[in-house]
């Protein structure tokens, strides 16, 4: 047994994953189950298949070709809009693939004939978060014309991701902007084309009935997995947040001061530490640290305790206020926000535990 360590939950994650599913099917969308926050883990993906998730999708590459290779079906969607440099093996291993560049439309377009492979493109169209897409006033007319190009790749439909970079939400408006823009292309083109959505943050929509009809795809991945929603800043309600638990040992308790003794620096991290004068206060450390995980996303089960700094190693914790009597060698038990698990997942010294 090794510490830190992620106790993972795959009856909660098939819930999570179940009560999505059937809420998206009864309104006519299709849910993509997003693994790139466990590094296409192909333990996780199979339960998201098990619970009806038909589609899997990845911002890597890398984590789709070790879903398959451990026997995962597709189909799968890229999700980060692909590098020149890897199309040729995107082609190979992907069925839907999102795009933000006429150019790399082009090449796939190339590459597809090549391969004999009808792979599907997502066009992405950038409502105002600004991460990916063509902005939303050029888009029709450019996709238009790409679109006449195609002749092996297909163009499935539109797409757009919100929350990401802006923080820019969901709204009744920029969704309706895009049901014009597919109006639009699908009069000009003369075929159906799709939705796609967003990501986890646009369930509020779904929940309060304020999505537009017309928008039938989402690729959701914080919800299905942690139950939370970060850019919406929520649990949410009808699913499990006991999905993923991180769980760390003890290695030092003591009273120090508050405040520390000597002239101040910066931190191992190049911050500068701010502290509140309290007396002095009864201490844990924790034996991980920045490499493990990110302090600011650790939510103690113990409500009690205060996370007051973390350098790459070590993570420091006031337990003055707790009812815990803590000792040496104890272990504390954390949630973690999306960022915290995202560096959980990805580092090699967090150990995997599937219950
Ligand atoms: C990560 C990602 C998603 C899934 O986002 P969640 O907030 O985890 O649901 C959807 N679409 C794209 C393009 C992404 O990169």
């Amino acid at each position: 047994m090794s510490y830190p360590r992620l106790i993972i939950n795959l009856e909660k994650i098939y819930q999570n994953a179940y009560t999505l599913q059937k809420i998206c099917e009864k309104n006519d969308i299709e849910l993509v189950g997003v693994t790139k926050l466990v590094l296409g883990d192909p333990q996780i993906a199979q339960v998201l298949k098990e619970a009806g998730i038909n589609k899997l999708g990845d911002s890597r590459l890398i984590n789709i070709k070790k879903m398959i290779k451990n026997k995962i079906s597709g189909p799968f969607q890229l999700l980060r809009i692909p590098m020149i440099s890897e199309l040729e093996e995107v082609i190979k291993y992907v069925d839907e693939i999102l795009v933000s560049e006429i150019e790399t439309a082009i090449i796939i377009e190339e590459l597809a004939k090549k391969y004999d492979k009808n792979i599907q493109i997502i066009f992405m169209i950038d409502v105002g978060d600004l991460r990916e897409g063509l902005w939303y006033e050029d888009a029709p007319k450019k996709i238009e014309k790409l679109a006449q190009k195609l002749k092996t790749a297909k163009l499935r439909g539109i797409g757009t991701n919100l929350g990401c970079f802006g923080g820019v939400l969901p709204t009744v408006d920029n969704m309706n902007l895009m049901i014009e823009i597919k109006k639009y292309l699908e009069e000009k083109l003369g075929k159906e084309l799709i939705i796609s959505g967003g990501n986890t943050v646009a369930l509020n929509l779904l929940e309060t009935g304020n999505l537009p009809k017309g928008i039938n795809q989402f690729r959701v991945g914080e919800a299905l997995l942690l139950g939370t929603d970060a850019t919406g800043h929520r649990d949410i309600p009808y699913l499990s947040q006991d999905t993923v638990i991180l769980e760390s040992e003890i290695i030092e308790i003591d009273y120090k001061p508050s405040v520390p003794v000597g002239e101040i620096g910066r931190d191992s991290m190049g911050r500068i530490p701010h502290f509140e004068d309290k007396g002095w206060r009864k201490r844990a450390i924790l034996a991980m640290g920045e490499q493990d995980i990110d302090p600011r996303g650790l939510k103690p089960f113990d409500e009690k305790l205060e996370i007051l700094h973390a350098s790459s190693d070590h993570t420091i914790v006031d337990i003055s206020d707790s009812e815990n009597d803590y000792s040496l060698g104890n272990i504390i038990r954390f949630h973690m926000s999306y960022g915290c698990a995202l560096r959980a997942f990805t580092s090699p010294y967090v150990e995997k535990i599937y219950k």
